[in-house]
């Protein structure tokens, strides 16, 4: 197998399926969401213990300052979004579902900002340090803390940043206009990565159907800033889900995580493409992740654009900015394949949304699912290699042995399966429930 790092051509991968892309918004520049009248800011929006607000009913507050924060090494804090006074500390629904307590803000309408510098690094603690008080969590999936995924752990070995820009996820556009518009920040976040935490390469990774992202980034990583030529762009096939991590590691190097490891385990650290944007602001001015880019599309949305929105904002103003045609059926926050139905649109955005997709009665139909005819198709799907018919009866059984025993926990979720299905099966979604009855019974077990 050649390396993609010498031969400029990626690594085959399993399963997968072909999405339509629908990314009607990858030729429109970011428009800014004006400032909005209240923000409610959750201090949970990571994977990790929660933080504690710094702030109290009446306070006022300037955009980038510290409300929320953790003693655990295992959080990342949290900063106002926009400057005016806190009118409430309350307990709140979020989208996933979570309850989480929020700092409301209510706006001043000025974005002051808080009085901001550079942090010092001179080294990697230094470095780390720094990446922890930016917020930085991972801005599309779950939440991980940044800190927490560039530190590698004692032992393991790393000699490969890859930079995730496959953006695979149907509509998703917004890591497409950070190569375009953000181009030079990347490549600073990617270089004081490489420097600090000494990796010897790095490999920017974009599906092959952005070719002007491609050739963007390669002008920037040609350049001579690039001392040593250690940062190179790698063109992937355009296949969901070419994003997902151990996907992603798999195309770039060749290499395998093992069942229940980390991307260390292969020799490699994995970072967003916009986090390493929003990483080299803050290394550049102290100014802490406070707003996202997200793409606002669907056929219920009057004018799909990519809007720069406050943290915090509720979702029913970004759909208010962009516009209904009618009143959506169902609405997403995120891509339509792991997305999150949201019950309500009040809920606030958080910091790994990238995407709000409305859709008609149309276009949330859903075909009624009818018995299992053993194509095969779900399996052939599957990029982790699993049954997914067999996990899915399992759980629709309770048959938690079973479930363990074909590897349901491998499952990340990415509704190939389900997609592939022509008796259109709700197989991820029996996956999921089945996922949670297994971590159950392996709790008891824990406990004794
Ligand atoms: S959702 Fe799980 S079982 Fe289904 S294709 Fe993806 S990884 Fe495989
Ligand atoms: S794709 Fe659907 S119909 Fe085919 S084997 Fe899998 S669950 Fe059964």
């Amino acid at each position: 197998m050649k390396d993609p790092f010498i031969s400029g051509k990626p690594c085959r991968t399993k399963g997968g399926v072909h999405v339509p892309h629908h990314k009607h918004t990858a030729a429109l520049e970011t428009v800014a969401l004006p400032t909005p009248e209240k923000v409610k800011i959750p201090m949970q929006m990571h994977i990790g213990a929660p933080c504690n607000p710094l702030v109290k009913v009446g306070d006022t507050v300037l955009v980038g300052q510290k409300i929320g924060d953790a003693d655990a090494p295992f959080s990342a804090p949290i900063h106002a979004s926009v400057s005016g006074t806190v009118t409430g500390v309350y307990p709140m629904t979020l989208g996933g579902g979570a309850v989480s307590t929020v700092v409301e803000i209510t706006s001043d309408g000025k974005m002051e900002e808080a009085p901001l510098a550079p942090p010092t690094v001179t080294d990697r603690a230094s470095f780390l340090a720094a990446v922890r008080e930016s917020g930085l969590v991972g801005l599309g999936g779950a939440g991980f803390p940044t800190h927490i995924k560039l530190n590698v752990p004692k032992g393991k070995t790393v000699d490969t940043l890859l930079i995730n820009a496959a953006e695979c996820e149907p509509y998703l556009t917004g890591d497409h206009r950070t190569a375009l518009e953000d181009g030079w920040d990347v490549l600073s976040g990617v270089y004081a990565i490489a420097h600090y935490l000494d990796i010897p390469r790095v490999l920017i990774c974009v599906e092959n159907n952005k070719p002007d992202a491609i050739a963007e980034l390669r002008r920037i990583a040609d350049s001579s800033l690039d001392e040593g030529d250690r940062v190179r762009v790698l063109s992937l096939r355009a296949s969901y889900p070419q994003g997902a991590e151990k996907v992603l590691i798999r195309a770039a190097t060749g290499r395998v995580v093992p069942d229940g490891g980390l991307p260390a385990d292969a020799g490699c650290i994995v970072l967003n493409i916009t986090g390493a944007a929003t990483l080299a602001r803050y290394l550049k001015t102290g100014m802490p992740l406070v707003s996202k880019r997200v793409t606002v599309d669907g056929d219920a949305i009057e004018r799909p654009a990519n809007v720069r929105v406050p943290i915090g904002t509720p979702i029913a103003d970004v759909l208010a900015f962009c516009g209904l045609r009618e009143e959506p059926r169902k609405v997403l926050m995120g891509g339509p394949m792991m997305g999150t139905a949201l019950a309500d649109t009040a809920v606030p955005l958080v910091k790994n949304n990238n995407g709000i997709l409305a859709l008609t009665e149309k276009g949330a139909a859903q075909a009624a699912p009818s018995a299992c005819i053993r194509c095969g198709f779900c399996v052939r799907a599957c990029p982790m290699g699993l049954s997914p018919l067999t996990l899915a009866r399992a759980a629709s059984a309770g048959d938690t042995d079973t479930l363990q025993k074909a590897g349901a926990l491998s499952c990340m979720e990415c509704g190939c399966c389900s997609y592939s299905c022509p008796a259109s099966r709700t197989i991820v979604q029996n996956i999921r429930i089945g996922k949670g009855l297994l971590r159950e019974k392996m709790k008891k077990e824990r406990k004794g």
